[in-house]
C-alpha cells in the first residue's frame, strides 16, 4: 500500500508541471475585446455557459467583495446565461456565436428578451476582465500617449470618465472606445453594448446598482473612484487597443 501511494505521489508529482504549464497558458493569453470566448476556450455557442473569471472570487476585496462577485458574477451573470439558453433553445440562433445573436436580435423588435441577455452575457465577460487585483494607476506608454491626445490630458480622461460612469441614469455602462482612431468616452443604459456600433470597446465599468450597492451602498461615485485607483485593467485595455 505504501509503496502504491509513494508511485501514486510521484506520477502526481511529474505531471503537476503540465498542470501548471496549462494553467499559465490560458492566463497569459491575450484576451482582447473580439476574442475573449475563443482564446478563453470558453463555449460561443449555444449552451452558453457562465465564463470563468480570471482571479479568484476573493481577490477584488477589499474593493469589491467575495459577497458583490457571489451575486454579481454568481447569480446576475449565470441568470443572463440561462435566460440566454432558454431564449435560443431550438431557434437557428442556436448555432450562432454570441456576438452574431447579439448583432441579429438588436435589429430585430421581436427579440428584444434575446438581445438583452446575450448583451449582458457579453457586457459581463468584457467587464471581469476591464478589472484585476491590483489594478489602477496609468496605461502603459503608447496608450497614455494616445489618451493625451485625444483627451487633452490623463486628468481629462479621468474626469469625463468619472462624469459619464456617475450620470448614466438609471442602469448601465461607461466605456472607453476607440471609433475611427480616437478614442472617446460613451456611456449605455441597460443591456445596451458598443458591439453594435462602429466603436470598438477597449473596457467598462458596469453602473448598474448590483455591481456596487453591497459594497457602496448608494455612493456610486466612489465605486467609480475604487475602479479607477485599484481595479481598472489597462493591460486588457491596451491588449484591445493594440489589436
Ligand atoms: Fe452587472
Amino acid at each position: 500500500m505504501q509503496q502504491f501511494l509513494k508511485r501514486k505521489f510521484i506520477k502526481s508529482s511529474l505531471l503537476l508541471p503540465f498542470f501548471m504549464l496549462g494553467a499559465c497558458k490560458i492566463g497569459f493569453n491575450k484576451i482582447t475585446s473580439t476574442n475573449f470566448f475563443s482564446q478563453n476556450k470558453m463555449s460561443n455557442h449555444y449552451p452558453f455557459q457562465l465564463p470563468q473569471l480570471p482571479y479568484a472570487k476573493n481577490a477584488l476585496a477589499p474593493y469589491i467583495s467575495e459577497n458583490t462577485i457571489n451575486y454579481h458574477y454568481g447569480k446576475h451573470h449565470q441568470a443572463y446565461i440561462t435566460n440566454l439558453n432558454n431564449l435560443i433553445a431550438n431557434t437557428e440562433l442556436a448555432t450562432k456565436t454570441l456576438e452574431e445573436i447579439i448583432k441579429i436580435s438588436a435589429s430585430d423588435k421581436t427579440k428584444t428578451a434575446i438581445f438583452n441577455n446575450a448583451a449582458q452575457v457579453w457586457n459581463h465577460t468584457f467587464y471581469w476582465h476591464s478589472i484585476m487585483p491590483n489594478g489602477g494607476g496609468k496605461p502603459s506608454t503608447d496608450l497614455l500617449k494616445k489618451i493625451e491626445l485625444d483627451f487633452g490630458s490623463y486628468e481629462n480622461f479621468i474626469a469625463e470618465f468619472k462624469n459619464a460612469a456617475a450620470t448614466q441614469f438609471g442602469s448601465g455602462w461607461a466605456w472607453l472606445v476607440l471609433e475611427e482612431n480616437k478614442l472617446k468616452i460613451i456611456k449605455t443604459g441597460n443591456a445596451e453594448t458598443p458591439l453594435t456600433t462602429n466603436a470598438k470597446p477597449l473596457l467598462t465599468i458596469d453602473v448598474w446598482e448590483h455591481a456596487y450597492y453591497l459594497d457602496f451602498q448608494n455612493a456610486r461615485p466612489n465605486y467609480i473612484d475604487t475602479f479607477l485607483n485599484h481595479l481598472i485593467n489597462w493591460n486588457f485595455a491596451y491588449q484591445n487597443f493594440k489589436n
